[in-house]
């Protein structure tokens, strides 16, 4: 790696040339698009983001679980560099090419159930989750799509139908896209159902009672909730669901978008419990930072839209899917699946070793591992604190997001090519931190 592994601050956070650009941003940049920290990148890989004053923090982010691989993966630099110098666009509606075919190939060979699969690609989650719901209208015939409690599916205007929260994505926003019905979830922290099949029971009451099988053509789940607070569901939910979905003529549609590329410790979330999607939507990890997204899914029903009823100018950009190809090659022969669950070992490992009353509960998987904070004793969501730690964390250089309903939850990302040192770093200051905030 390029950039030496390890934190280092030679100014305040921000630093002089960091505040001037935050002051332009200020000026040229529409305000509703916020930043979690005022600092500008000028190098990123391995587990460091260097800024423009030269200080190198520790990312606990990956963008938002996207650069999987590092942020300037040498795999992924030599294949786009390639790509950009070949051609930078066609248009695969046009004029084919073979990076779009191979990485179908690809998603159809990597994700769960060994049926016969076909593949879409576009630019980002959300227009993949939006072209899952399409693609699973025109197989049924049907139009009601049913999300959960804590949903995040992305902010255009059918996926915000679909996402829970109001502040900051949906408010003032609205009117949102119609036929979309929310039912309760698994939130065994919060719930207290921690028997999965349960939870699934009463969602799958509401369905019937509320919509009716017979006019729902999907049902869109995250098997581990983003942004909603990084939230497992009970054991048995997911396959319980599924079942239901199989048995009611009802795609049932993970959206991996945040979860997938062995982000959790399993290339997909859907295979620790051998659950098999009938669609199964990727984006962010999928390309080493570059954006592209896609569904995939069973032949019969990814074959069910009209010719030409898919598809956009960009969808499968060729530097995208070269940057997909590299990727997914630095996945699987890095072994970063399993470098995903040393991550757990040694974050929960720490947590572990925390003995504060202040932390509710500590869960996730692989490197999507969260700590969700509350009022001493209790489990009353206390979103100031969350915010004071992340603050003080990155005033120290850990770069670290919150998210939640409830905005009380501390969530780690890193990318799978961060050392155990900056990782230890890391929860050095955020242990420093949470003590600092008492
Ligand atoms: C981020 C995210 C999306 C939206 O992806 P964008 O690329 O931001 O449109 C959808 N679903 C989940 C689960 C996500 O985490």
């Amino acid at each position: 790696m390029s950039i030496e592994q390890q934190r280092r601050l030679v100014t305040e956070l921000p630093g002089p040339r960091s505040q001037e650009l935050m002051a332009r941003k200020v000026s040229a940049v529409a305000s509703g698009v916020g930043t979690t920290m005022p600092v500008f990148v000028a190098a990123a890989d391995g587990g460091i983001v260097v800024d423009v004053d030269g200080n190198q923090l520790i990312d606990l982010g990956s963008g938002i679980a996207v650069t999987t691989v590092g942020a300037a993966n040498p795999r992924v630099v030599a294949a786009v560099t390639e790509q950009v110098a070949a051609f930078t666009h066609t248009c695969f509606m046009v004029t084919p090419y073979d990076g779009y075919v191979a990485v179908a190939e690809a998603l159809n060979r990597l994700t769960p159930g060994d049926h016969d699969k076909r593949t879409a690609l576009f630019n980002s989650g959300a227009e993949a989750v939006e072209n899952a719901v399409k693609i699973a209208r025109a197989y049924t015939k049907k139009d009601a799509v049913v999300v959960f409690d804590h949903a995040y599916h992305g902010r255009t205007n059918l996926t915000l139908a679909m996402t829970a929260k109001n502040k900051p994505y949906k408010h003032t926003f609205g009117p949102f896209a119609p036929e979309v019905y929310r039912v309760s979830g698994s939130y065994p922290y919060r719930d207290g159902v921690l028997d999965g099949r349960k939870a699934a029971a009463r969602a799958l009451d509401q369905i019937e009672k509320q919509i009716g099988a017979d006019n729902l053509a999907a049902l869109v789940i995250e098997p581990v909730q983003g942004e909603g607070g990084f939230i497992e569901p009970a054991p048995g939910f997911l396959p319980a669901l599924a079942d239901w979905c199989r048995a009611n003529d009802v795609v049932f549609v993970a959206d991996e978008v945040q979860t997938g590329f062995a982000r959790t410790g399993d290339m997909f979330a859907s295979e620790r419990e051998g659950v098999v999607p009938d669609l199964i939507v990727t984006a962010k990890g999928i390309a080493g930072g570059l954006p592209l997204s896609a569904v995939t899914g069973r032949a019969e029903i990814m074959s069910a839209p009209h010719e030409g009823g898919l598809g956009g100018t960009y969808g499968g950009n060729p530097i995208a899917c070269a940057a997909a190809l590299a990727a997914i090659a630095a996945i699987e022969e890095d072994g970063l699946v399993e470098r995903a669950r040393e991550i757990e070992t040694l974050v929960k490992g720490r947590f572990d070793k925390i003995k504060d009353d202040r932390i509710g509960d500590v869960r996730g998987r692989g490197a999507m591992l969260a700590v969700e904070l509350v009022q001493s004793g209790g489990d009353v969501p206390d979103p100031q604190l969350a915010k004071d730690v992340a603050k003080a964390a990155h005033a120290r250089g850990v770069i670290v997001l919150t998210c939640g309903t409830y905005g009380n939850v501390l969530r780690f990302l890193p990318p799978l090519t961060i050392s155990d040192a900056l990782l230890d770093d890391a929860f050095d200051v955020i242990a420093t931190a949470l003590e600092e905030a008492r």
